[in-house]
């Protein structure tokens, strides 16, 4: 994967849950944060997010996780002889997706979901 292609994917990923933070947990304290995305040796300009502390992990997670990824070209998640994600999260994620959805425009989610190899029950 190329460090562009992991910024936006994990961009995108941030703008949802961001979105998704701000209608669900607006009675939660929530701060501003400063995401870093690093990757292949280069880090991108720092991303602002005004996330909870639960979103805010949620993203690192992902991050983290996305990193971690041996393969190159990130192959369909479900066929990954070594899948990272653990099924909790995957849930999690889904419905974020789905909600933000709504705001981003089907296109751009679909695409985020191939992407994230998240799962959709209207498919
Ligand atoms: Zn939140």
């Amino acid at each position: 994967m190329t460090f562009e292609k992991y910024t936006t994917e994990l961009t995108t990923l941030t703008r949802f849950v961001e979105h998704y933070c701000t209608d669900h947990h607006h009675d939660i304290s929530r701060k501003s944060h400063n995401i870093t995305i690093k990757y292949a040796g280069e880090r991108s300009e720092p991303l602002e997010a005004l996330l909870c502390e639960e979103c805010a992990e949620m993203v690192a997670y992902a991050m983290a996780r996305l990193q971690g990824c041996p393969f190159d070209d990130k192959p369909k998640c479900r066929k990954c002889p070594n899948p990272c994600y653990e099924r909790p999260m995957w849930k999690k994620l889904a419905k974020i997706m789905r909600y933000s959805g709504v705001r981003y425009g089907l296109e751009k989610v679909r695409t985020a979901m191939r992407f994230w190899e998240v799962e959709t029950t209207a498919s």
